[in-house]
This record gives structure tokens, C-alpha cells and sequence, in this order.
């Protein structure tokens, strides 16, 4: 029944490499073949580190490959809640991190020809019918003080429902997150990195001598340590909708498109994406929290869509994945629990900004430099411990 429309990994043979068979070592180990984890390894690659990726499953198996692939700093907490939490500085520093996340994904598409359909185009922020805009307002105040371009206007560009008044942040991005990661992952290749993939890790020890175990009874000795997992800290999981649906060529126009909702609804399109060379709309949301999958708001979801893009044909592809945010503060990017040890968690409904994030600055973190965000992201779970 559920079908992802990135497609099977398999289409992208080198999303599928051997398992490990034998004992190595490396400077560091990177476990996690997703966005974060390939985003680490390729900048430490790129420092002349070796670098040796493990994943249970293909690269991008996980989450990255269930994603809608929005790459939007209109970061869904809100720029008001970040400054609650976080100060005016921590809300910078969201911004800027996404901002170059995104940025960030740019660039490599360019540097190494990664053939992903990234397109740049706008995001719009609306509310649910009858809802006043004061939220609306307060948020772009708060995205302002941030540094984030945002604008008013006076509905999203959809003949096809009224939003009333609604945010536009121009610049934001998406791409084909398998794609892109196929991309990448060569490009780590090519400077000497190496993935196995099929290699579950039982254990992960960081401290003076740090090392990880395969299922396979492999051992990895290393200098240092990343989990990139998805999971290596106290979060609290979503569950997310998603649904593409074939819609005339030109019917809607490209943007990036959110609810206020507190289970919002996402939508983008994925021109010629469809098996006929239809368009397609993708579109998801309905989130909950905990781990399982709840067939009935595929329902939900669809009258949702359908109620607002009447133009929409057949359902060609649904799936639904997990959504981990953390649990205290932002999301983590940082030190691990023990010397030697880093994790990357927590990304939310921004995983993929999160992930590329992650690149640059474990990076510096493990080179031993400064960087701006470090701050903001490192994982309060263990800031007592250390
Ligand atoms: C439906 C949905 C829609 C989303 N939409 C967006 C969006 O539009 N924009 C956005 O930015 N984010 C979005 N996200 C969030 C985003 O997809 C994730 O936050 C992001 O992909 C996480 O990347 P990651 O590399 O940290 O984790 P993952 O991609 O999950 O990779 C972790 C990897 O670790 C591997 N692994 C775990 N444990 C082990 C182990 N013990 N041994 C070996 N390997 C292991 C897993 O197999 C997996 O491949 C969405 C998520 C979902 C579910």
C-alpha cells in the first residue's frame, strides 16, 4: 500500500554499497548514511580525514529518503517561540544556520554536480479559515528581529482557495533528497571515503581509544566517533503524511506552502515528477505524536488536499516516517556523552538544513576551530556530564 515517491534506492545503485566484512581503522567512524551523517563525512573528507560511514540499511534509508524536501529556514517552532526560548541571539543564529544550510546544499549541487533538481522558490506561511492574522504578525516581527526577509501578502498565489492574508519568505529551496544524496555520497567516494552499507552497529565507544562494533562481529578502531542516527538522544517523536497526487502541468505554481496548524499541513510541487511526466503535488502533515502509523488520516490528509487543490488526480504515491525533535532545547548538533564522541539529533520537520548544518560544524569541532553555531546546538543532555 504505501509507496515512497523518491522511489526504490535501488534505482541509485550507489546508495547501495558492500557491508563490512573485516576489522579496519580510520580517523573517524561516521554511523548514519543519512543527510547528517554523508554531510559529516563529506566535509571531514574534504579536511583530508579518513572517513568510514556505516549504515543498517542503504544510504538514505532512514528518514532523509521520506522527506518532503522543503529546505526552508521559515523554521516551523516560530522565530517569536525561538526568541522566547533561545534570546534574540539563539533565534540569530537559527536563521543564519538554516539560511546557510540551505546555502550550504546549493553550493555542493554546483561544486559537484549533483543532478537533484534543487530549485529555489518562495515559502508561504498561512493560517487556517477564520483565524485573524495577529499570530501571523507577531511571527514575522520575531522572523525580522532574526534577520530573516519576510513579507506580507495578501494571499498565497492559488486561485484555488483563500488564505487571506499570509508570509511570503522569499529564497527558500527544494530538491530530491535521494538524489542529492546519491550526489554526495560520490563525491565522498571520490576523495578517498569509504561506505559500507547492510553494517548494523551494536556498539558505539568514544573516550581515549574509540571504536564501534557490526552485527558481523567487525571492529572499526578510530580517533573519533559520530552518531548520526536519527535517534542518539532523548527526542520525542512524530509521526508525518505524506501524499503525492498528479496535478495538471502549470496548475500550481511552484512555492513552498504551510498551515499555522500546530499538526500543520506542508505542500510543494515536483514538476514532471509523475510517470507520465504530470506533475506532482506532494503534500503532508497530520502529524502526531508517537511511532506509529495511523492508515485513517492518509484520509484525513487527502480531503485536506483535495478540498484545497481540487485539480488533484490520482494518489500515485503515500508514505509516512518519524519526525524527532528534542526533547530539551533545540535540536543537537555536538559533543557526545563521552570524549571523542559527537551526535547529531533532533533536526524536526528541518531535518534536512539540520543535517547539512552538521557537516560544517562537527567538522570544525573535530579540526578543533571555533564556530558560531556550536552554541546554540550543543546537546544540553550532556553539558552537566562534561
Ligand atoms: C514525512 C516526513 C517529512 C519530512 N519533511 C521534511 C522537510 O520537508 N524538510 C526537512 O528539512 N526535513 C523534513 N523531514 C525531516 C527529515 O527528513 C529528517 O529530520 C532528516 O532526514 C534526518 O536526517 P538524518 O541523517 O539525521 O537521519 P536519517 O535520514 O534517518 O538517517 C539515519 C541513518 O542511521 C541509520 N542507523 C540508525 N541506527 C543505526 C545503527 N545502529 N547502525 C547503523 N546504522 C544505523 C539508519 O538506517 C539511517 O539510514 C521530514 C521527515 C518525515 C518523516
Amino acid at each position: 500500500m504505501f509507496s515512497c515517491w523518491y522511489g526504490d534506492a535501488n534505482e541509485l545503485s550507489v546508495l547501495h554499497q558492500l557491508p563490512l566484512v573485516r576489522d579496519t581503522r580510520c580517523d573517524v567512524v561516521v554511523v548514519g548514511a543519512g543527510i547528517a551523517g554523508m554531510s559529516v563525512a563529506y566535509f571531514l573528507a574534504r579536511e583530508g580525514r579518513s572517513v568510514l560511514v556505516l549504515d543498517d540499511g542503504p544510504v538514505g534509508g532512514g528518514m532523509t529518503g521520506l522527506s518532503s524536501a522543503h529546505l526552508s529556514y521559515a523554521l516551523e517552532d516560530g522565530y517569536a517561540r525561538l526568541e522566547a526560548l533561545y534570546g534574540l541571539e539563539g533565534a540569530r543564529t537559527a536563521a543564519e544556520s538554516h539560511r546557510a544550510g540551505v546555502a550550504i546544499i546549493e553550493d555542493l549541487v554546483a561544486r559537484e554536480n549533483i543532478s537533484c533538481q534543487f530549485l529555489r522558490l518562495d515559502s508561504y506561511l498561512f493560517n487556517p479559515p477564520g483565524q485573524p492574522p495577529a499570530n501571523l504578525e507577531i511571527e514575522r516581527g520575531a522572523a525580522l528581529r532574526a534577520g530573516v526577509e519576510v513579507e506580507w501578502e495578501e494571499r498565497v498565489p492559488l486561485e484555488s482557495f483563500e488564505t487571506g492574508a499570509c508570509l511570503r519568505f522569499p529564497d527558500q529551496a527544494q530538491f530530491h533528497p535521494l538524489r542529492y544524496l546519491a550526489g554526495l555520497t560520490q563525491a565522498f567516494l571520490r576523495r578517498g571515503g569509504r561506505v559500507h552499507t547492510q553494517s548494523y552497529v551494536k556498539r558505539a565507544v568514544g573516550g581515549p581509544r574509540p571504536f564501534v562494533e557490526t552485527d558481523r562481529g567487525c571492529r572499526v578502531d578510530c580517533s573519533q566517533v559520530v552518531l548520526a542516527t536519527n535517534s542518539a538522544l532523548k527526542g520525542l517523536t512524530y509521526s508525518s503524511y505524506v501524499m503525492a497526487m498528479r496535478v495538471p502541468p502549470g496548475s500550481v505554481q511552484p512555492a513552498l506552502y504551510r498551515d499555522s496548524l500546530p499538526n500543520y499541513h506542508y505542500v510543494r510541487l515536483a514538476p514532471g515528477g509523475a510517470s507520465d511526466g504530470s506533475d506532482l503535488l506532494i503534500a503532508g502533515g497530520e502529524n502526531h505524536r508517537e511511532g506509529q502509523t495511523f492508515p485513517q488520516l492518509f484520509s484525513t490528509l487527502e480531503k485536506w488536499t483535495r478540498r484545497r487543490f481540487p485539480m488533484v488526480g490520482k494518489v500515485d504515491y503515500l508514505w509516512s516516517g518519524q519526525v524527532i525533535r528534542s526533547a530539551e532545547g533545540p535540536a543537537c548538533i555536538g559533543p557526545g556523552q563521552e570524549e571523542n564522541s559527537y551526535v547529531v539529533s533532533g533536526g524536526s520537520g528541518h531535518g534536512l538544513t539540520h543535517g547539512t548544518i552538521a557537516g560544517p560544524l562537527i567538522t570544525d569541532l573535530i579540526c578543533g576551530r571555533p564556530n558560531p553555531w556550536a552554541r546554540l546546538y550543543a546537546p544540553r543532555e550532556f553539558a552537566h556530564a562534561r
